[in-house]
C-alpha cells in the first residue's frame, strides 16, 4: 500500500478534508503537524486552542508533531517513509510551501476558503476591494460551483499527542471553549437546529448564541467553510422561514473570504496601512507596547518615558477605561479569548478614534488574546475600524460607546455579565470625554482627507 504524508496546518479535521481523503483513498496515511517559526508566531490564546485541537485530532488520526523548519522536516519524513506529500492550501507562508514542493513534489488542495483568491476578479480583472460586489460574485460563483462535501475517511491508528501545561490564565479559556472538530460539528449543528426551530441569527445581538460562535473552529479548519455553506443552504431550502437568517449568517462567512483575499494581495496587512494616506496620520505609537515582545505584560508607561497613551492603552487592555461597554468587551476577551463582533468594533473605535492610539496596538493585543486570531481577519478588521483599510468604516463613523450600549445592550445584560462594577455608582469616569475626543478625532480625520496618495493594492 502506498503511504501518503498529510501535512496538517489550519485544517485540523477529518470531514471535508480533501488532502486527507485523497491520501486515505490511496493507501496508508501518516499525518504531521509542524510547530514552525514563522514571521508572525501565533499569539498565546490561539496557541492554546491549536494545542488542544491537535490533541483532539491525534485521537482519531495517526499524527506526529514536529518542531522546526518544514523545508527540512517534510522532505526528510517523506523520504524516510517513501511517501507522497499532500496538504490543503494556506495563503500565508507560501514561500515555505513552494520550497517544500520543489524539494519533494507535494500535491495541494483547496479547503480553507469558499473561493480561491485568484478565482475572484472584477470585470476589469482586478481583485475586489469592496465587499458588496465581492459578496455577489462569491454567491454567483458558488451557485455555479456548489461546494461538494467529502465525508470523513475511515482511518486506522491514533497517536495521542498530549497538551502541554499552561499557566493559570488558560483555565478560564478552557471554561469557555472546547477546541476540536467534534465540538465544532456539535456547535454548528446545534446552531442550524436552532435556526430550523425559529431561533434568530443576528450579529447585532449580544446575547450568547445569537451568532454561531464558530470563528475559532473555522480559524483552525476544524470545519470547512464549504461544508458550512452547503449545510446552511440546505437548511434554508428545507426551512424557508429560516432562510433570511441563514443567508445573513453566510454573508458574514463571506467576510472571512474577503479578508483572506485582501491579505493574499497585501501580505503585510498587519504592518502597513492599506490606504497609504494614513501613513501621515498622527496615531500614538510605541515600539515598546508590543505584547508579544513583552510576554504576559500589559503596556507599561515607564517603558516609554511618560507617554500618556501607554497608560491609556494599558487601561484599555485591562478593561478599565471607564466606558462600560468597552470595559465589558475587554474583560470578555481576556477571560474567554473571544469578543462579540459588535463590541470588537466599539472597542476598536474607542482605541483608534477617541484615544487616537495606533490600530496596530489594538491588533497586537487581539492577536495575543483572541482564540480566533488570524493573520487576515484580525488586521483586516482593525484597518476597517480605523478607516485605513479597504471598504473601511468611513472616517466620520466614530461609534459612541454610550449610545451603542443603549442600542445593543439596553438592559445591561452584557455589561453585567462581564463588568458588573461598571453599572454601579462610583465606577471611574471615562478617561477622555466622549464628545470632546470625538471632535478631536473628527478634526484629525478631516486633515487626512486632504492628503492625497496612491491607494495600495
Ligand atoms: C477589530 C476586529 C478584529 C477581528 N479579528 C478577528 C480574527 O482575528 N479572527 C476572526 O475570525 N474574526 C475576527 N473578527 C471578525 C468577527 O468579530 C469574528 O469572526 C466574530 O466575532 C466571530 O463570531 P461568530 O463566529 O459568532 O460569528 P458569526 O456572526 O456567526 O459569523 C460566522 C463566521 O463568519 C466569519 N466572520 C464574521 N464576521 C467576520 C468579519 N468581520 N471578518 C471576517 N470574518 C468574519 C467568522 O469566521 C465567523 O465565525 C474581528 C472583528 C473586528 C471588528
Amino acid at each position: 500500500m502506498p503511504t501518503t504524508l498529510v501535512w496538517f496546518r489550519d485544517d485540523l479535521r477529518l470531514t471535508d478534508n480533501p488532502a486527507l481523503t485523497w491520501a486515505a483513498e490511496r493507501g496508508d496515511v501518516v499525518g504531521v503537524v509542524v510547530d514552525e517559526t514563522t514571521s508572525r508566531p501565533l499569539g498565546r490564546a490561539a496557541t492554546w486552542w491549536r494545542d488542544h485541537s491537535i490533541a483532539e485530532l491525534s485521537e482519531r488520526v495517526p499524527l506526529t508533531r514536529a518542531a522546526g523548519d518544514p523545508r527540512e522536516i517534510i522532505p526528510k519524513m517523506a523520504s524516510e517513509l517513501g511517501a507522497e506529500v499532500v496538504w490543503n492550501r494556506r495563503y500565508h507562508s507560501t514561500e515555505i510551501d513552494a520550497a517544500v514542493k520543489d524539494a519533494c513534489g507535494a500535491r495541494s488542495f483547496p479547503g480553507f476558503l469558499l473561493t480561491e483568491p485568484w478565482e475572484m476578479r472584477t470585470g476589469s480583472g482586478m481583485p475586489y476591494r469592496v465587499f458588496t460586489p465581492f459578496y455577489k460574485a462569491v454567491q454567483a460563483h458558488l451557485a455555479a460551483h456548489p461546494p461538494s462535501v467529502l465525508p470523513a475517511p475511515a482511518l486506522e491508528g491514533q497517536s495521542r499527542i498530549d497538551v502541554p501545561t499552561y499557566p493559570a490564565w488558560a483555565d478560564t479559556l478552557a471554561e469557555h471553549n472546547t477546541p476540536g472538530e467534534l465540538a465544532a460539528l456539535d456547535r454548528f449543528h446545534a446552531f442550524l437546529d436552532g435556526l430550523a426551530d425559529g431561533a434568530h441569527y443576528s450579529n447585532n445581538d449580544l446575547t450568547p448564541g445569537a451568532t454561531s460562535g464558530l470563528s475559532a473552529h473555522l480559524r483552525f479548519g476544524e470545519l470547512s467553510p464549504g461544508y458550512v455553506w452547503a449545510e446552511t443552504v440546505a437548511l434554508a431550502e428545507a426551512h424557508p422561514a429560516a432562510a433570511a437568517d441563514a443567508y445573513a449568517f453566510l454573508r458574514q462567512l463571506v467576510w472571512r473570504d474577503f479578508a483572506w483575499h485582501r491579505f493574499y494581495h497585501l501580505p503585510d496587512l498587519h504592518l502597513h496601512n492599506v490606504r497609504s494616506q494614513f501613513d501621515a496620520f498622527d496615531w500614538a505609537w510605541s515600539e515598546h507596547a508590543d505584547p508579544m515582545a513583552h510576554p504576559y505584560a500589559f503596556a507599561r508607561p515607564e517603558m516609554d518615558g511618560t507617554a500618556e497613551h501607554l497608560g491609556q492603552l494599558a487601561a484599555w487592555q485591562r478593561g478599565e477605561t471607564g466606558i462600560p461597554l468597552v470595559d465589558a468587551g475587554m474583560r470578555e476577551l481576556w477571560l474567554t479569548g473571544t469578543m462579540h463582533n459588535r463590541v470588537r468594533m466599539v472597542v476598536g473605535s474607542w482605541l483608534t478614534k477617541n484615544l487616537g492610539i495606533h490600530w496596530r496596538h489594538g491588533e497586537e493585543w487581539f492577536w495575543d488574546t483572541l482564540v480566533d486570531a488570524d493573520v487576515a481577519s484580525n488586521p483586516f478588521n482593525w484597518q476597517w475600524v480605523a478607516g485605513s483599510g479597504d471598504d473601511a468604516a468611513p472616517y466620520f463613523r466614530i461609534f459612541n460607546p454610550i449610545t451603542q450600549q443603549e442600542k445593543f445592550d439596553p438592559l445591561g445584560k452584557y455589561v453585567t455579565k462581564w463588568r458588573p462594577a461598571a453599572l454601579l455608582p462610583g465606577y471611574p469616569e471615562p478617561m477622555v470625554d466622549v464628545k470632546e475626543s470625538r471632535k478631536v478625532a473628527l478634526a484629525a480625520y478631516e486633515d487626512i482627507k486632504g492628503v492625497s496618495g496612491p491607494q495600495v493594492g
